[in-house]
């Protein structure tokens, strides 16, 4: 892999530096309108990437104005401060503006007026793949390489040692799963291997990002609701990997949340309430009727369930 990787960084670097001559050139020439590049400052801050290296970092949004075209604003003046090591919660209805608030976090796009801060400084001061290399992202959705089921885990970091690769699957729940398969870790997965279940992959994802080891999370919840042993073992899963990281949980079960520091409920591209669990169930506004709806669909779902067997 060691031997891989070498060439596989060059031409790695050799691409982007490709494709930042191209965006200097589209720009340039006016090319993108559309969809404007964020672009790298002239003299980027340092930022620490592992949590094995510093403390988990501070995420702060500051009365973030943002939209993807000029004729539409999605975020109308977001704020908000996930502090190193706890754990915010952001819940709302479809189109809030939540899966918006990651790719902000990422600088995918620059804001239109407010800032996006991480560890005290807007993220347009650091370099782009510094700011990546700090946040891990479990998507709703994993993407298998068509490789063994250990590279897909490696690919976390691509220079781990297989020991390593090992310990990272038994936190995230799937090493059992994995002796299971006939070649064990070297089980060919993806589009012309072993196909995964939804669960199986989110558990690929986990182990990922413990390899990573960002100081920053973000969890994009799956919306398809996975089996009751399953889900506990994710959530298990997921715990480990949050533990003290700064955590952005994009939630659709709030039962997953309970335990959140801060819940932010966004509506229309703006934070209608904020609080903890208990705080928000007390004000009897959006939150608890959510969880009132929520409720009574679990128990639906664990009576089909219970019915099922
Ligand atoms: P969901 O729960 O359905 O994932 P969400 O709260 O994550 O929703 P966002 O994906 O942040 O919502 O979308 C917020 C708004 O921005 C939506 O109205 C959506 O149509 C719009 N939007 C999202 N992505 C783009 C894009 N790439 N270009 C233009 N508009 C977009």
């Amino acid at each position: 892999l060691l031997q891989l990787y070498g060439p596989l960084n060059f031409l790695g670097s050799v691409y982007s530096a490709i494709r930042t001559a191209m965006v200097d050139l589209e720009h340039m020439f006016g090319l993108v309108e559309e969809d404007v590049e964020v672009a790298d400052p002239l003299h980027p801050l340092p930022i620490a990437a592992h949590l094995q290296d510093s403390d988990a970092a501070e995420v702060e949004f500051r009365d973030v104005r943002f939209g993807y075209g000029p004729e539409r604003e999605i975020l109308h003046g977001v704020s908000f401060v996930a502090q190193p090591g706890k754990k915010l919660a952001i819940v709302g209805s479809t189109g809030a503006g939540k899966s918006t608030i990651s790719r902000l976090l990422f600088r995918f796009y620059d804001v239109w007026s407010g800032a996006v801060m991480v560890d005290g400084h807007d993220v347009r001061a650091y370099r782009q793949a510094d700011l990546r290399a700090a946040i891990g992202v479990v998507p709703q959705d994993t993407v298998l390489f068509n490789e063994t089921i250990g590279y897909n885990i490696a690919y976390g970091r691509l220079d781990a040692s297989p020991s390593a690769v090992e310990q990272a699957a038994r936190l995230a729940q799937i090493h059992d799963f994995i002796m299971s398969l006939p070649e064990g870790y070297n089980t060919q997965v993806g589009e012309r291997g072993l196909k995964l279940s939804g669960g199986e992959k989110q558990r690929v994802a986990i182990a990922r990002t413990i390899l990573k080891d960002p100081r920053v999370l973000v969890l994009d919840e799956a919306t398809s609701a996975l089996d009751t042993h399953t889900e506990q073992e994710i959530q298990v899963a997921l715990k480990t990997v949050s533990a003290r990281r700064t955590t952005l949980v994009i939630a659709h079960r709030l039962s997953t949340i309970v335990d959140a520091d801060e819940i932010l409920v966004m509506g229309q591209g703006r934070v209608l309430e904020r609080g903890t669990h208990e705080a928000l169930l007390a004000a009897g506004g959006h939150y608890a009727a959510m969880w009132a709806a929520q409720g009574a669909e679990g128990v639906t779902e664990r009576l089909a369930e219970a019915v099922s067997r």
